[in-house]
């Protein structure tokens, strides 16, 4: 099989997650927004495709190993990690937030990513920060960038809940790369054979919603076609709001819970239904909300000074974290992992019926990626009836979608 013959497959089964890694591959592919408003790589006839056979084969077995459309490998499991359903393995879990005030309240959540990746720049144990921002070129879309500068860094703090490829650009085993965890772990299965890594961190991440749902909750504000100048998703507060401005200098914003709720969180991908790991277990750190929950169990979105969820996951990550709280970058305090877990009814329930999922697409014929070691079937036992009617569903979707 060659290279582009193994991305199609891919890519036809919709198990594409727009992490870019396929691009660093070789030079004619590029990523671009789809039909349908989703980061996918796509071969640019412009450029000079690979003559070489053996170099397309080389390509194609790192792709083969990578890609996360294809297989996301379980972690293996430190020393004395703790194991939870949800989260995965982790050695030692807080909550926490920027010590900077400032940095605290741009940040999505606590701005501990920030904070870290900044100050791994300033005590000059990392060369550059690979993560997201607005967009340059077009402010509505969102970018990734390769920086060496600490101030620019700090310019791109909040989520962006649309399609961007992290790993479209090269990291250097000297770089911070901060992703989300199907980058992470595409990231560490790419570096896994070499002496020095970067150091990986991530985030929770509950799906990637199309570009497109952007664009229509933007016109749906403003009541009309008008480009912006920025957008931010949340930040600026906990979890602040969606908020942009137009090129005439018109400020529109509305709550987290109406955009995301409403609009964003409802036009996700479909490999992100599949996702395995939602949660950072690739990273050495990974770093999610750390919600408040109702009585009835939800999380409360209410405005309040940023708390992140900060699980160390290897050795490395820990010493990280401990080192950055003792130089007063961070402020950390102990957390209970199950009360993080009561903040995210989604990843629980995600994880819980995905094998029922995994199933029911399966059965309808249609691939899904190899995830060996996640102890998938374990939780369906313990979960029979939801993964059955996620099995139902799931083939239902893919039959639906094979008469479109
Ligand atoms: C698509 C998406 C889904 C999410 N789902 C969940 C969830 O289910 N549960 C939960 O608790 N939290 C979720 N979050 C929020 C995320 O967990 C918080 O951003 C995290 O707590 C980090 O907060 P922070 O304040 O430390 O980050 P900050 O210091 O504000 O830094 C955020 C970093 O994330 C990078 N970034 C922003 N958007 C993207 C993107 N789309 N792709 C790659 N990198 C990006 C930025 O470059 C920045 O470096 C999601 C975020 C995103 C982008
Ligand atoms: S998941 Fe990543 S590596 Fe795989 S096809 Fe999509 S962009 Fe390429
Ligand atoms: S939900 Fe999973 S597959 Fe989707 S973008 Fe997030 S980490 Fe990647």
């Amino acid at each position: 099989m060659s290279l582009d013959a193994a991305i199609g497959q891919v890519l036809s089964a919709d198990l594409c997650t727009g992490c870019g890694f396929c691009a660093q591959l070789r030079p004619d592919i590029v990523m671009d927004l789809d039909d349908r408003g989703f980061g996918r790589p796509r071969i640019d006839s412009a450029q000079a495709p690979i003559a070489d056979e053996q170099a397309d084969q080389e390509a194609l077995r790192r792709f083969e190993t990578t890609c996360p459309g294809r297989t996301v490998a379980a972690p293996p499991a430190p020393k004395a990690s703790e194991d939870n359903a949800t989260f995965g393995r982790y050695l030692e879990a807080w909550q926490g937030w920027a010590a900077d005030p400032a940095l605290r309240h741009a940040g999505s959540s606590g701005g501990v990513l920030t904070a870290l990746s900044t100050w791994l720049l300033e005590s000059e144990q990392a060369d550059a920060v690979v993560c997201a921002g607005q967009s340059p070129r077009v402010p509505a879309e969102t970018a990734a960038f390769h920086l060496p500068d600490p101030a620019a860094v700090r310019t791109h703090t909040g989520s962006r809940y649309a399609p961007v490829a992290n790993l479209e650009l090269p990291v250097a085993a000297t770089d911070v790369f901060i992703g989300k965890p199907c980058e992470a772990a595409a990231l560490r299965a790419a570096t896994s054979r070499q002496s020095a890594a970067p150091i990986i961190l991530s985030f929770f991440c509950a799906g990637v919603p199309s570009q497109f749902a952007t664009d229509r909750l933007i016109t749906k504000l403003l009541g009309r076609d008008e480009p912006v100048e920025s957008v931010r998703y949340r930040g600026d507060g906990w979890p602040g709001e969606f908020r942009f401005v137009t090129r005439s200098g018109q400020a529109v914003s509305c709550s987290y819970e109406t955009s995301w709720g409403e609009h964003l969180g409802r036009d996700i991908q479909w490999r992100c239904k599949l996702c395995v790991d939602g949660t950072g277990g690739a990273a050495d750190v990974a770093v999610g909300d750390y919600w408040n929950s109702s009585e009835s169990g939800y999380p409360v979105f209410d405005d309040a000074p940023g708390r992140s969820v900060v699980l160390a996951r290897t050795e490395r990550g820990r010493a990280l974290v401990l080192a950055a709280a003792a130089a007063s970058v961070i402020h950390l305090e102990p957390v209970d992992v199950a009360d993080v877990e009561r903040g995210q009814p989604l990843q629980v329930r995600r994880k819980q019926t995905l094998f029922g999922r995994l199933l029911g697409t399966r059965a309808a014929g249609q691939r899904v990626p190899s995830y060996r070691g996640w102890g998938l079937l374990r939780l369906a036992v313990k979960n029979p009836r939801a993964n059955l009617k996620a099995a139902r569903r799931s083939s239902g979707r893919v039959k639906a979608a094979s008469r479109d």
